[in-house]
């Protein structure tokens, strides 16, 4: 049998074109994502043609093969040389490509007719309203309706650094953090897609004495509910990562339990399951407004129609204050762009994810090798902006060869950036908010992929009558008006 290749750089078939075609990935975004084609060194140069003609001949329309965004840099730079750059003197703009928001891409795409009626309308199609939409028809709840704007994985839950870690400051988020790592274990085989999981643990460096105070703290609370996390000093810390440069900090924070996966096939998996067990999922199609009755939403209204229901719940990540506007509700959260990079692949040296405290840098390695690392930026204003900035190259360069130096030497790829959908007190906002049957499930931060999984759980549990669990009175978002705020203080980046 013989092989036509439709990606030399990541060794892609034009069978692997035609089977993901077939399996209804359609778009070059998502054929792109599910074949992996385009994402190496050559960036898409010597196989989108050949792509763009073949989903052509398959039946694919002309929307859906809008070409996908270039990522910079354009050819791979060493960190080295990308360290030796000023931050202070680049700009914070909105950077390169200025991406149209996902949600403006056409929507000409061929698409089931909606439904007239629907009893729970899911308004996003990232990891939260899918992970929820899967549990509900799980639990018998089968007339679920997920309306995407864009394609899956346009949204955070397509550009994060898949950590999970159960290193957290509170018992609330290590109870929901053990959860959904217990649930990763598990998503390949019950899902049917492999996800990349790999519990490598987690490494927190803490360069200040304060630092330190927090790790020793949070370590003890860890123990208490069962945790393997450890506080090690310098030389301990370089049995685990023997490349750090130890005069960089004092002590760490380690749990071999934490892990890394990748995040794309979790948003397949759980859309898969949901429409398996019968519920629908919509790409392509955004919602434009609500009509509402009194205190209740009657209808979600799209750009390709009206969908009478019962119950909307919001899951449209760092757009769901504006989505929330669009009834007349309005939300505490502040969406704030987050970048993040990938360099070229090396072999496996790394086990666990590495994040310097204080100054939000983290990287981990992918089972593909590559380092996949992020940091934020402070100065970052409000908005949904994903635009990449050679700012953040010079910051993250510089920070990672400081805690690395031999990370000097290794090329980055290509750079991408989503939002954090950044709350008050860093917690999310869960449950009816402004009307009664209206709903939130938004503000995870930059930690909202590793709580969806058991997040999802629990919001199923509530709204099919098995019980309300303790975190829809603690994350309402009437807590900011009552002042019944505690903030989640162990955040990355
Ligand atoms: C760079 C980066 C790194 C991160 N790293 C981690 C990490 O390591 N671990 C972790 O747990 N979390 C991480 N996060 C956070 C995590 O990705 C998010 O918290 C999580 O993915 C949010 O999922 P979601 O489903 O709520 O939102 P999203 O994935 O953003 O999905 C929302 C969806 O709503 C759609 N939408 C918007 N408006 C409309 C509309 N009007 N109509 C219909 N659809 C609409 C969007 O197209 C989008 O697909 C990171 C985030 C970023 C940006």
């Amino acid at each position: 049998m013989t092989k036509q290749l439709a990606c030399a750089c990541e060794d892609v078939s034009l069978d692997e074109v035609r089977r993901a075609f077939a399996l209804g990935h359609r778009d070059l975004e998502s054929v792109k994502r599910y074949t992996g084609f385009g994402t190496g060194p050559c960036q898409g140069k010597s196989c989108l043609a050949l792509v763009v003609r073949e989903l052509l001949r398959l039946g694919a329309t002309p929307a859906e093969i809008v070409p996908f965004t270039a990522r910079a840099p354009v050819q791979p730079v060493a960190l080295g040389e990308l360290a030796t750059l000023d931050p202070a003197a680049l700009p914070l703009d909105d950077g390169i490509p200025v991406e149209p928001p996902a949600t403006d891409v056409p929507s000409a795409h061929p698409q089931a007719p909606l439904p007239a009626h629907a009893d729970v309308v899911i308004v996003g199609g990232g990891i939260m309203g899918l992970a929820l939409a899967a549990e509900l028809a799980a639990r018998g709840r089968t007339d679920v309706l997920v309306l995407e704007g864009a394609y899956l994985n346009a949204g955070a839950s397509g550009r994060n650094g898949g950590g999970v870690r159960a290193q957290w400051s509170t018992p609330t988020m290590i109870r929901l953090a053990r959860r959904s790592l217990e649930l990763c274990d598990r998503f390949a085989v019950e899902m049917g897609v492999n996800v990349w999981f790999r519990r490598g643990g987690y490494l927190f460096l803490a360069p200040t004495k304060e630092q330190v105070a927090r790790i020793e703290r949070n370590a003890a609370l860890h123990r208490r509910e069962g945790l393997r996390t450890r506080v090690i000093g310098p030389a301990e810390a370089l049995e685990v990562v023997p490349e750090l440069d130890a005069s960089r900090f004092l002590a760490a924070s380690h749990n071999p339990d934490d892990g890394v996966v990748f995040p794309w096939p979790f948003l397949w998996g759980y859309a898969g399951k949901a429409e398996a067990l019968g519920a629908r999922v919509r790409t392509f199609t955004r919602v434009t407004g609500f009509e509402t009755a009194g205190r209740r939403v009657a209808a979600v209204v799209t750009d390709r129609g009206r969908v009478a229901c019962d119950t909307v719940v919001v899951a449209a990540g760092a757009w769901s204050k504006q989505v929330a506007a669009l009834a007349g509700v309005a939300l505490p959260n502040r969406p704030t762009r987050h970048e993040i990079l990938v360099t070229e692949p090396l072999k496996p040296w790394l086990d666990p994810l590495v994040s310097v405290l204080g100054n939000g840098l983290y990287f981990s390695q992918s089972q593909r090798g590559e380092l996949v690392g992020g940091m934020g930026d402070p100065a970052e204003p409000e908005g949904v902006v994903q635009g990449s900035t050679l700012r953040f190259l010079a910051r993250f360069a510089r920070a990672a060869t400081a805690a690395v130096p031999a990370l000097a030497g290794v090329k980055v790829l290509r750079q991408w950036a989503g939002c954090y959908d950044v709350t008050p007190d860093n917690n999310p906002v869960l449950g009816p908010a402004g009307l009664d049957n209206f709903h939130q499930l938004s503000g995870f931060v930059g930690h909202g992929f590793m709580m969806a999984p058991a997040v999802a759980e629990l919001y199923a549990d509530w709204l099919t009558g098995r019980g309300k669990d303790e975190i829809f009175d603690r994350f309402g978002v009437e807590r900011f008006a009552r002042g019944a705020v505690s903030r989640e203080d162990f955040i990355i980046g």
